[in-house]
């Protein structure tokens, strides 16, 4: 009797052995990590971006449980996908290729016969992309943050629906949210121009082309438009953009570097229509006729386009997240509305990323992920919003962070300017590439940095020196007695200070 009892017992335990694997290999199809256990999670991130990913891994870290719902298939969000990284590919492979082709021979390097295969850059754009955001998924096991693979929806502020990507639905429970759904290419205004991403594109499509086209219209000078627009000049375009405002750059741009700027971009071979307004794109005959008509009114023209890029901005993206259901405030412009520690109107839910307020970039989404993260943990968090720099990865680069001089003029700032052109910079003169200055901003009583702006060779790299004199408050003074290391780009930052607060050496 004894026997038969332990047999039927070994044998419900083996059952539920097997129930309970069968149930750990569904999730692992479905992503999950089984080994969370059950109950509700401490912290589930909407959005596998730049902003939801780092706020994941950050939780994970300080031991929170912690999910990631991504419905892309691929983590990383626009910034891996279809933004940062997949265009700074084709703009750096597209440099070299330029370089080669019209730069080498002055350099004493003949290297005749040079052609482009596009099909390559855009294997080797790929291939960086699906490298780092494979890399993510490696990070988020490392980390135990559970990898849910699907479209997430509230039921209500702590219970979540996720119709998985391979089918079906789950629904999870969590303690804390976080919204990080980040944003969408903008439509162009009034629907008047329907993007079709094979010949009026958005800068997804225009990352994608599979072959150069001969000529190229970019509506929108803001630095998408620039960047994507470069590259196409490179790769052979004619690029004409087409601008509703007086300067290029977008918001943010110190009005003497977007001048140089535009400058450099025109000898370079893109055209600028600037302060002119895009009415329609018509499609014909193979060929997209853009009319356009003067701001204010007035002068029209047609342009003709074998390819037209439409980058007049991104809009926040919260589709499907059942948002009303549960109360979440959103903006007129589609931001969801949060206070300064990241709260939206709903408790337990918090928002960081492009969705909300705030610069559209992934390094600011980053440090929020973090910020709201340690608001969950430790009660306080930091980002330090004057502190966010913006680049434009051209050839030259742009860089800034802080207040331009326009800003400081209209607040009535007393400040001095400290300017060092890469023309006197050694290592610049070195590499022959010596367009674009330093530009620091710093306020007349106390010496503090207040913006630095600058174009050049690398000025992506060194406006982290900036960044860090605005977040600890330098001087122009501290930069300038701080050693540089010679010959480097970097000394001309140093000597910009040393104009700012005293006499630069070498101009
Ligand atoms: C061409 C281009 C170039 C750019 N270059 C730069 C650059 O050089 N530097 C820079 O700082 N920024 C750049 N940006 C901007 C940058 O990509 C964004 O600021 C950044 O990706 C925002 O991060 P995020 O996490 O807020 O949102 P996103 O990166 O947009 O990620 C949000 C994710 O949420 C997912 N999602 C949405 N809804 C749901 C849902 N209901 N359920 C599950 N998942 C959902 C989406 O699929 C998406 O993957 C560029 C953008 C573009 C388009």
């Amino acid at each position: 009797m004894l026997t038969v009892q332990r047999a039927s017992q070994r044998n419900a335990a083996r059952r539920l052995r097997e129930v309970n694997l069968q149930l750990a290999r569904w999730q692992a199809s479905r992503g999950y990590a089984s080994e969370s256990g059950s109950g509700p999670y401490d912290a589930v991130i909407i959005g596998g971006g730049p902003g939801g990913y780092v706020a994941a891994i950050k939780a994970a870290q300080l031991g929170l449980k912690t999910a990631c719902i991504e419905k892309r298939g691929s983590l990383g969000g626009t910034c891996l996908n279809v933004g940062c990284i997949p265009s700074k590919a084709m703009l750096n492979n597209s440099h070299l290729f330029h370089q080669a082709k019209h730069d080498f021979k002055k350099r004493g390097i003949d290297a005749d016969g040079i052609s482009l295969n596009l099909t390559q850059m855009l294997k080797a754009k790929q291939d960086s992309v699906t490298g780092l955001t494979k890399g993510i998924e490696t990070l988020f096991k490392q980390n135990k943050v559970d990898y849910i693979k699907g479209a997430a929806s509230f039921i209500s502020p702590t219970r979540i629906s996720v119709q998985l990507n391979d089918g079906g639905e789950t629904e999870i429970e969590a303690k804390n949210v976080i919204i990080a759904t980040g944003s969408e290419v903008a439509p162009f205004p009034g629907g008047a121009i329907e993007i079709d991403e094979e010949q009026i594109v958005s800068s997804t499509g225009a990352l994608e082309l599979p072959k150069v086209p001969e000529k190229m219209v970019v509506i929108g000078g803001g630095i998408i438009g620039l960047e994507l627009g470069s590259v196409w000049s490179r790769l052979g375009s004619q690029v004409t953009v087409v601008e509703f405002l007086g300067g290029i750059g977008g918001v943010g741009i110190d009005e003497e570097i977007s001048k140089q700027f535009q400058k450099s971009l025109q000898k370079q071979g893109l055209k600028f229509m600037m302060n002119t307004r895009v009415v329609s794109a018509e499609k014909r005959d193979g060929k997209v006729y853009v009319k356009t008509e003067a701001a204010k009114g007035g002068k029209e023209e047609t342009l003709e386009a074998d390819t037209v890029l439409v980058s007049v901005g991104r809009r926040p993206y919260t589709k499907g997240l059942n948002l009303e259901k549960i109360g979440v405030e959103v903006d007129p412009k589609g931001r969801i509305v949060i206070d300064d520690q990241f709260n939206t109107s709903v408790q337990g839910v918090k928002c960081i990323g492009d969705v909300t307020f705030g610069p559209m970039l992934a390094h600011k989404a980053e440090e929020e992920g973090i910020a709201a993260i340690e608001y969950i943990k430790n009660g306080h968090g930091h980002v330090n919003y004057h502190a966010i720099p913006s680049v434009v990865y051209t050839h030259p680069e742009v860089a800034w962070v802080g207040k331009t001089e326009q800003e400081l003029k209209a607040a009535g700032v007393q400040y001095k300017t400290g300017k060092f052109p890469f023309a006197a910079n050694s290592r610049a003169k070195t590499n022959l590439d010596t367009e674009g200055q330093v530009k620091l901003l710093v306020e007349k009583e106390t010496d503090r940095v207040l913006g630095v702006h600058i174009m050049g060779p690398n000025a992506g790299e060194m406006i982290a020196e900036g960044v860090l004199a605005v977040e600890y408050g330098a001087s122009a003074e501290d930069i300038a007695r701080t050693c540089h290391a010679h010959p480097t780009l970097s000394e001309a930052f140093k000597e910009a200070a040393m104009a700012a607060y005293d006499k630069p050496i070498h101009f």
